[in-house]
């Protein structure tokens, strides 16, 4: 494996980080690159200052969107110990999402250990209050310039972080969710299961929509018939009625979230009857009519779990739990986030420690 140079910037204070974090907004010091060329294939690690790039306008990724991204997250536990979730599980899924658009992969163990070496030196970074934790953001992209449409030959993987505020600063509240079937976000055998920014691109109009019209995301259907429900584009989701719990199976056109397989571990080990299949949105609007629904929550690795207290499609409006989050999303959202911030212990080795290292500038 080779060695990740050290370009390390001079530190003169100490870090501050401000009261609210909010998400996305605020950057660490250093960020890890590496570079990909035919003849040399990955090369040339380095964890250097963040700066701004510099690419040639006629770079690939800006053109044909080749591109592909990961976002997972640090906590500082009470204990000081810094621990990475699922890190395995979300460079695995880098490789996945890198096949489908022809992108080199990465060695899995080789990301993660230079994960854990940004980290430790960004350790001060990390917010310590319940709920707060480091965002972060592993991307990779085209970038020899050439303007005819073929893969590209050269690659920049980096990784960014971001120190991020509670989700639920102000309390766990539940989301206003539109159901449309105006517009598709992915077709099977599509990009729809690699996290590629075409897929948010292509979201982007139905959730501005959606937004103007008091809600918060918009829950979309499958893309040939807007029959069965897919996901919430950030979020996959998850339908809690009283003789099971069902989230939509993986069909190509449906994000495979790591906060879903999660909720699908756990539910299995409580003995819970979690079911992954096609379910349509009539049959969802009739177990509400029926009294059926207990739930409904999405899982995503910035909220965690974000229940759902309003569901709208076409003229019906279904009120779940008073708007109040259900029982079933709280007990989730503890249970995941005792385990990342270590008050439960991890029977799943799902936790990445971080070991502290000393720091030596190469
Ligand atoms: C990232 C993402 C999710 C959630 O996946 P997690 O691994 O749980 O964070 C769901 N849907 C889409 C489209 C996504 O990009």
């Amino acid at each position: 494996m080779e060695t990740i140079q050290l370009n390390l910037k001079e530190r003169t204070s100490r870090v501050f980080l401000p009261e609210s974090l909010g998400f996305g907004k605020i950057f660490t010091d250093h960020m890890f690159e590496m570079e990909y060329t035919e003849s040399k294939g990955w090369h040339n690690p380095v964890i250097r200052p963040v700066e701004d790039l510099s690419v040639h306008p006629a770079s690939m990724f800006i053109h044909y969107g080749q591109s592909i991204f990961e976002g997972m997250k640090a906590f500082k536990q009470e204990s000081g110990e810094v621990v990475i979730f699922r890190a395995d599980k979300h460079f695995e899924r880098l490789n996945n999402s890198a096949k489908r658009v022809c992108i080199p992969p990465v060695d899995v163990e080789f990301m993660i250990e230079a994960l854990k070496e940004l980290i430790n030196i960004e350790r001060d970074w990390i917010p310590t209050k319940h709920g707060e934790s480091l965002y972060i953001r592993p991307f990779v992209f085209g970038s020899d310039p050439f303007l005819g449409v073929k893969p590209a030959k050269e690659y920049k993987l980096i990784i960014i972080l971001s120190p991020v505020g509670a989700y639920y600063s102000e309390g766990f509240k539940p989301v206003k969710i539109l159901v449309t079937d105006e517009y598709v976000r992915a077709v099977r055998k599509g990009l729809g299961d690699c996290k590629t920014p075409a897929n948010y691109a292509a979201s982007l109009l139905a959730g501005q929509e959606a937004v103007k019209r008091g809600f918060t995301q918009v829950l979309w259907l499958d893309g040939v018939e807007q029959k069965y429900i897919e996901e919430v584009g950030t979020m996959n989701i998850f339908i809690n009625m009283k003789d099971e719990v069902v989230t939509p199976k993986l069909n190509g056109s449906i994000l495979p979230g790591i906060t879903r397989r999660t909720v699908i571990e756990i539910l299995k080990s409580w003995k819970m009857n979690i079911v992954e299949r096609d379910i349509t949105i009539d049959e969802v609007v009739n177990a509400y009519a029926k009294g059926n629904l207990l739930s409904v929550f999405g899982t995503g690795t910035a909220a965690i779990i974000s229940s759902v207290g309003w569901l709208t499609y076409k003229d019906k409006q279904m009120v779940l739990n008073n708007g109040k989050p259900g029982a079933l999303d709280i007990k989730l959202f503890d249970e995941i986030t005792s385990i990342q911030y270590g008050l439960k212990e991890d029977t799943h080795n799902w936790i990445f420690p971080v070991e502290q290292k000393e720091i030596v500038n190469s």
